[in-house]
């Protein structure tokens, strides 16, 4: 009796991991991917996305507004613990090709002022918002400027399957993909996009783990006082 219950339990054990296909499964010479969610957090939103990316084991990078830290410090701890990395994009997500080089400089050191109270040390990248940028933003923002390869249009309200298949189809080695932790459609499509993107072998990496994994070749970076 004891072993035919023993039996069951290994039975259940062994269906449980098969349910749940983890990053440990992943082979490791495996593609690349950087999955990015801007405009957080929105801790209803965010958490969903915390929950998927832990059942797998896997990352992403948040670029945080640095107007949003306050009050949602613990959603930020979590990202860490769980090995995320926490991007600056800007205090007010302001278009900093508009903005005089004080100005711009102040939109990156408040945010990453808000990242040292909050988690003890400031961000090492940033996306600006909007995607936009020119010389005099890459003169007075000294730090990578993260782009994407695939932007997903999650913005706005999306159908869940549709958004899911884009975003599996697109996907390929070194790619940088463009979330938003905003809208609820984003975090119910995370459940279908996760296990199918680590069922196709993808290793998920932060965007400082892929700027070092390509020597800062990747095309979505532009680094500091590059051409
Ligand atoms: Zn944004």
């Amino acid at each position: 009796m004891l072993c035919l219950f023993s039996l069951f339990l290994f039975l259940l054990s062994s269906r449980g991991e098969d349910a749940v296909p983890t990053a440990t499964t992943v082979n490791e010479n495996g593609p690349l991917l950087a999955l990015t969610f801007d405009d957080g957090p929105y801790p209803k939103v965010t958490t969903h996305i915390l929950d998927v990316l832990e059942k797998h084991g896997v990352c992403a990078t948040f670029f945080v507004l640095g107007s949003r830290v306050e009050g949602r410090e613990e959603v930020l701890l979590r990202m860490e613990a769980l090995g995320c990395e926490i991007g600056n994009h800007t205090f007010s997500h302001a278009d900093l090709t508009r903005l005089s080089a004080e100005q711009c400089k102040e939109e990156i050191d408040k945010t990453n002022a808000e990242f040292e109270r909050a988690l003890g040390h400031p961000a090492s990248v940033v996306r600006p918002p909007y995607g936009f940028y020119n010389a005099a933003v890459r003169k007075n923002v000294p730090y990578p400027l993260v782009l994407w390869t695939v932007d997903t249009n999650d913005w706005r309200p999306r159908n869940v399957a549709e958004l899911a298949g884009a975003v599996v189809r697109e996907a390929e080695d070194g790619c940088v993909i463009l979330m938003h932790d905003q809208q609820s459609s984003t975090a119910q499509a995370m459940d279908a996009i996760i296990p199918a993107l680590v069922a196709k072998g993808f290793r998920f990496v932060t965007v400082s783990e892929l700027i070092a994994a390509t020597d800062g070749a990747c095309k979505a970076v532009k680094m500091p006082g590059g051409g």
